[in-house]
């Protein structure tokens, strides 16, 4: 009997992404038949209504046609749940109790597989308790939800606290962006088609813009986000994910080893922005009240009830001092309360180096690369195409989209939650999709330096209206190389 032990299992995360994610593996067979799903949390629930609990996630997060009767009722027939507070480490021989015996009598887990979706805060106490309940034994793999760590000496006593129990090769940091079609569909792009690698360096490319770019405000996680801010929250791990994949050498093998060693060697490229350049190669700002898609919506601070210098918004100009991408920039941009949800890598190509096509009309533009993640998956190569007619002054070009609809050209393919290739990796135990400790030490060393750049200035959040770009001053820092943004 193999059992998947789940902490925080009845937080936001285990409703919203985890239960529905395991089931959508469930009902497609994916899951082994001998898999026990235990949920762990501080509540006092009986087994009866925390599978009610997950019974309601999955009609609340699940699609309705996705939910056949008997899909539901296997599934939750799995799922098991033990209340425990992980911070009294005696209540651990309870946990290892209910998963020794189970509840007809089976023999122990052989492969306990263990998901923290807690606050980090509970790592240490709950690695401790698992320990001293013997259930860290060799077989145990650990997965590790963000945040790691507010900072890198944060994020290193996280790492020590899991190093001194777990083996790296059984640890799995989560990062749900590597879960993304479209994100592991940029190595395809790349590695798979002759037609890209060749132009994938500063000789071909002029510029990369990554965006990720969120409509709503704080909501409900107005604490938290205040402590963050955008950088941390979105920069140091999801956007240099994006940027690692994007400007990596080709690894030797898809694996867990290649991908993530040239992963490393990019993150550990990115060209330190201190106490010098923080003021030039970053912008920071804050929303004020605004409008958003038409509706009024309130500033960060009403929100919060006070002043804050906590960002809502960052744009970076960063570079990866390599061979590959010399004098490359790649602009990051994320925020909350822009104009729309939008999630994209943005690849300029340099112009042809001459254009035959002479006149005021011929209206050449250098191609570019779109690899839209959000709202919708999507891959568009911008080309220049001839205006139909008879070009009496010229010929006329035009740019036109080759594109690429992810649902429409896979419609026959059902679109997965980036949870359930994660958690099927987990099961299986390949590590390839989650986030090795050097990457997550280089991210955080990266972002550590921008914040003592911004603190040695006495940088502030420039105020910008909800439902726009972000302060004017972001628009400045990719202007003044001649480069616009691409909304
Ligand atoms: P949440 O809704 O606040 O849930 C927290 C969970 O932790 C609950 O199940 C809670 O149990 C349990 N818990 C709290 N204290 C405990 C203790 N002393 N002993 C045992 N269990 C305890 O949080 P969440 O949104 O699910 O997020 C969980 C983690 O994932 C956080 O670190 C968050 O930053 C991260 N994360 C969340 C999301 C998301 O979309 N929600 C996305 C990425 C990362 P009780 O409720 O029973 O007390």
């Amino acid at each position: 009997m193999k059992s998947l032990l789940l902490f925080g299992a009845t937080g936001d995360l285990a409703r919203r992404m985890l239960a529905p994610s395991l089931f959508g593996l469930d009902c497609d067979g994916l899951l082994p038949d001998d898999l026990r799903i235990v949920g762990a949390a501080r509540s006092h629930l009986e087994q009866d209504a925390y599978r009610s609990l997950i019974e309601g996630a999955l009609r609340e997060f699940v699609e309705p046609d996705r939910l056949r009767p008997q899909c539901v009722a296997k599934f939750l027939d799995r799922v098991r749940y033990v209340p425990l507070d992980v911070t009294q480490p005696d209540q651990f021989l309870a946990l290892r109790d209910a998963l020794l015996r189970g509840e007809d009598g089976e023999k122990p887990a052989d492969g306990l597989r263990i998901f923290l979706s807690t606050a980090p805060s509970l790592f240490g106490p709950t690695i401790a308790g698992l320990q001293s309940a013997g259930l860290t034994g060799d077989e145990t793999r650990l997965a590790l939800e963000k945040p790691l760590g507010h900072d890198l000496e944060s994020s290193r006593a996280i790492n020590d606290a899991v190093a001194s129990v777990f083996p790296e090769s059984r640890t799995f940091r989560i990062d749900h962006y590597l879960g993304k079609e479209t994100v592991q569909n940029l190595l395809a792009l790349r590695f798979g088609n002759a037609l890209f690698e060749p132009l994938w360096n500063a000789q071909g490319i002029d510029h990369v813009q990554i965006t990720v770019a969120e409509a709503v405000g704080v909501e409900g996680r107005l604490g938290f986000y205040d402590e963050t801010g955008a950088l941390r929250d979105m920069v140091q791990n999801h956007m240099l994910q994006l940027l690692a994949l994007t400007a990596m050498e080709p690894p030797a093998h898809f694996d867990a080893t290649s991908v993530r060693d040239e992963k490393v060697k990019v993150l550990r490229s990115l060209r330190p922005i201190n106490h010098e350049t923080a003021m030039t190669h970053t912008v920071i700002g804050q929303y004020g009240p605004g409008a958003v898609s038409g509706a009024p919506v309130k500033g960060y601070a009403d929100e919060l009830g006070r002043s804050s210098a906590t960002e809502t918004f960052v744009a970076i100009k960063a570079h990866v001092d390599n061979w590959r991408w010399r004098g490359i920039p790649f602009y990051l941009r994320t925020g909350k309360r822009l104009p729309t949800r939008s999630t994209e890598i943005f690849i300029q190509l340099k112009a042809v180096p001459h254009s035959i096509f002479a006149g005021p009309g011929a209206g050449l533009l250098p191609n570019k690369l779109i690899i839209r993640l959000q709202p919708e998956e999507a891959i568009t190569l911008r080309v220049m195409l001839k205006e139909p007619g008879l070009d009496r002054a010229g010929m006329r070009l035009r740019e036109a989209p080759l594109d690429i609809s992810i649902p429409n050209a896979f419609a026959d393919f059902r679109r997965r939650i980036a949870y359930e290739r994660l958690l099927l990796d987990l099961l299986d135990g390949d590590s390839t999709l989650f986030v090795r400790r050097d990457e997550v030490e280089a991210q955080w060393a990266w972002i550590d330096a921008i914040r003592a750049g911004w603190a040695a200035n006495g940088m502030t959040p420039r105020p910008y209206a909800a439902g726009t770009w972000g302060p004017s001053a972001a628009i400045g820092l990719t202007e003044r190389d001649g480069v616009t943004w691409h909304d």
